[in-house]
């Protein structure tokens, strides 16, 4: 049946639809409603003070406006009373629009103000009561709401009339005795985890019986999303574990790795050992690596890293370290080069802002075979860079990099193996989607001796006090970041203000203290002169805004102050805070804020009670969204109808089990069992593929 001719919509409306992708009547089954309305007797109004009421009534009196600006009143009843309900504007319309001993639905709120011998309503919205169906539709005691975006709310549509309309299309579909839902999950399934089918989780969601009706209901959709989300990234698994040979290392040869470990300051923590074992194996095999490396703040991942690039150089393979900004190839750069440079390693910077002489140089360094270690921005993957043998790439801070610029880089190898860092722990339930293609190491422990930081929330009128501590700390020799906001949105006046306060700090504040500053506007050459005298302890107090962010490693700076603490994300406020506790002092992160926002508050209390890089990540996302989360707000990959990562990864666990499981036994759905999912996955899934990321 074509749209136009259901029931409330027309040619007009028909159209409208067709622009939010309704096409036929059937795709109103993938509907979600926003929200509830509960059908309440108007006696009971009173305690339903949310607003998300409706009453089922007939109009017993209706006053007209006198003036323009006063509304329209009707009065209405059911069997147990009497409320009154003003609606502005709409003037001569509302006439034909409200009739004398109609029947009505009206949605609204109890007004606070109380008229003395009836209930007052304020009016949302109002469904004749006038026809077959729509009588039908008000014995369901629960009436969804649908969002109403873009073209819908453009043009013509109140909330209830919608309900309606979708409220026929499902009276037409299932009306039919031909009509079948077609059942997307495997009853084995169904029945194992005790799930609806899903013509039932469809109807029930939307027209619930009773109120339990709609989670359950909503657990099955959102399994079906999370399982066909699973099934994508198994599929993709399964296609790089068989596609191609990756490179067999040989992981017996510890020349150059032993050496290094050998010259290394310090004893590698057990985590860290694990991890690098796991990725040697990795390395060992013939099939491609594609492991997600995460470890905490200052866990030591850059230490393992290295140690994966050096047995690739053992074998004779070049490596290649991208990172996201210069500031942060840079730092590698140095490190790396410290590190390495005693043992004959050659490490190359190329970055995109160096000098053309230069960068011929290094080019011809890195086809050549000469350069073993090429760390990098962007410029890494541009065409002109030709690698000698390109064996091992390790990306850090991927989530910056799109899934083409990694795929453009591995392309300069003959499949190489892929090692990606996170700078920040990732959610669990976003290391199992995301990246749910990649296999993980978790570096999880410290290296020993790390005294934990004293983190503290204070107000701004309390300063007085923090600065005299520091002070004193810095009397005993220590050293001090002072951290200001900057975000891209108010860049320069955030700039401006971090410009004002250092003033501030260095004439007046601290007037006999060294201050000095570093901010990310300036090109790293710049700024390393101040970074550089803050190294030396020529500088007491550094201030900065987030540039410091990235791996900077000071070990007798101890304290860090954090203005307008609750403007950071806290996985940022945890990135910074891991640059204090790095010596065998004690260190204190102090955040200031002001905000009089009593949620904001709780947030950075959690701050204050742990230092778990997980923990934290968890809370950030359940705070940001996992879009937001990630940095990318228009991944595709959470563009989910029922599914709510934040409470559902019990679902979540239980549905990538099922569809690994599935891939493994019958990698191409070829068995009859599974005939439903591979429909199913042709039909709705196939051009979603993209989406998963190939690493
Ligand atoms: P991450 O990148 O994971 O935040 P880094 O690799 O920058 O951490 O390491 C943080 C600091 O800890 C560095 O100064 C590093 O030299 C040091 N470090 C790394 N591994 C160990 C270890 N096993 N024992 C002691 N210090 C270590
Ligand atoms: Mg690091």
């Amino acid at each position: 049946m074509e749209l136009k001719y259901l029931k409330g919509v027309g040619p007009k409306r028909a159209e409208a639809l067709s622009k939010i992708g309704i096409t036929d009547i059937q795709q109103f089954l993938r509907l979600v409603p926003r929200i509830y309305l509960k059908q309440v007797p108007i006696s009971r109004l009173r305690f339903h003070s949310d607003g998300n009421v409706l009453i089922n009534c007939t109009i017993t009196e209706i006053i007209k406006p006198r003036k323009t600006n006063h509304p329209y009143k009707l009065y209405v009843s059911d069997n147990t009373g009497i409320a009154e309900i003003p609606i502005f504007g709409g003037g001569e319309f509302r006439t034909k629009q409200f009739r004398l001993n109609d029947k009505f639905l009206f949605w609204g709120k109890l007004s606070d103000n109380h008229n003395k011998w009836a209930l007052k309503l304020d009016y949302r919205d109002h469904l004749k009561i006038d026809d077959e169906n729509v009588n039908e539709m008000v014995k369901f005691r629960l009436l969804p709401v649908y969002e109403l975006s873009g073209e819908l709310k453009k043009t013509w549509i109140r909330p209830l009339l919608f309900t309606k309309i979708v409220f026929n299309a499902f009276t037409e579909i299932f009306r039919n005795s031909k009509f079948k839902v077609e059942e997307t999950l495997p009853v084995a399934i169904l029945d194992s985890l005790s799930l609806r089918n899903l013509e039932d989780a469809i109807r029930r969601i939307n027209f619930p019986i009773v109120e339990s009706d709609i989670e359950t209901s909503r657990r099955r959709l959102a399994f079906d999303e999370l399982f066909y989300l699973e099934i994508m990234i198994a599929l993709r698994k399964n296609f790089q574990n068989t596609s191609g040979k990756g490179i067999s290392f040989n992981s017996g040869l510890n020349k150059i790795q032993s050496e290094f470990e050998g010259k290394l300051p310090f004893n590698l923590t057990n985590a860290q050992k694990k991890v690098i074992s796991e990725i040697k194996n990795d390395m060992a095999s013939e099939k491609s690596m594609n492991r997600l490396l995460q470890g905490d703040v200052g866990s030591g991942k850059t230490i393992v890293a290295v140690i994966s690039m050096l047995n690739a150089l053992d074998n004779g393979y070049q490596s290649a370290l991208m990172c996201p900004t210069e500031i942060l190839a840079q730092q590698h750069y140095i490190t790396i080069k410290n590190l390495t440079e005693k043992i004959g390693v050659n490490v190359t910077l190329l970055t995109g802002g160096q000098r053309k002489v230069v960068r011929e140089k290094l080019l011809s360094g890195i086809k050549t075979g000469e350069s073993n270690i090429i760390i990098g921005t962007h410029a890494l993957i541009q065409d002109k860079v030709e690698f000698n043998k390109l064996g091992l790439i390790v990306i850090d801070e991927q989530h910056k990099f799109g899934v083409m610029q990694r795929a453009k880089l591995k392309e300069k190898g003959n499949n190489p193996d892929t090692l990606i860092m996170t700078a920040t722990p990732i959610p669990r339930t976003l290391s199992l989607t995301v990246y749910g293609n990649l296999d993980v190491s978790i570096i999880d422990e410290l290296p020993v001796g790390r005294i934990p930081v004293k983190t503290v929330l204070r107000r701004e009128e309390e300063k007085p006090e923090v600065f005299e501590f520091i002070r004193g700390e810095v009397k005993k020799g220590r050293q001090v970041y002072i951290i200001f906001p900057l975000i891209e949105e108010s860049e320069k006046l955030d700039l401006k203000a971090a410009e004002t306060n250092f003033e501030i700090l260095k004439n007046k504040i601290f007037p006999d203290l060294r201050v000095g500053m570093v901010h990310g506007r300036v090109l790293w050459y710049e700024k390393d002169e101040e970074m550089e005298k803050f190294k030396n302890k020529e500088l007491d107090i550094l201030v900065a805004t987030t540039v410091i962010e990235v791996g900077i490693d000071i070990p007798n700076a101890n304290i860090m102050l954090i203005e307008d603490a609750h403007r950071f994300g806290l996985s940022q406020l945890h990135q910074l805070r891991g640059r204090v506790g790095r010596g065998a002092e004690q260190s204190y992160c102090i955040l200031i804020s002001n905000s009089g926002d009593e949620h904001v508050n709780s947030r950075l209390q959690i701050m204050c009670e742990t230092s778990d890089g997980f923990k934290i990540a968890e809370e950030d996302m359940k705070l940001r969204g996992p879009g937001e989360f990630f940095g990318t707000k228009q991944s595709g990959i959470f563009n989910f109808s029922c599914t709510d990562l934040n409470k559902d990864s019990d679902i979540l666990i239980k549905a990538r089990d099922e569809a690994f499981k599935i891939i493994e036994a019958d990698p191409m759905l070829r068995m009859d069992i599974n005939k439903p999912i591979r429909d199913n996955f042709i039909k709705n899934y196939k051009d979603s593929l993209y989406l998963i990321q190939i690493a």
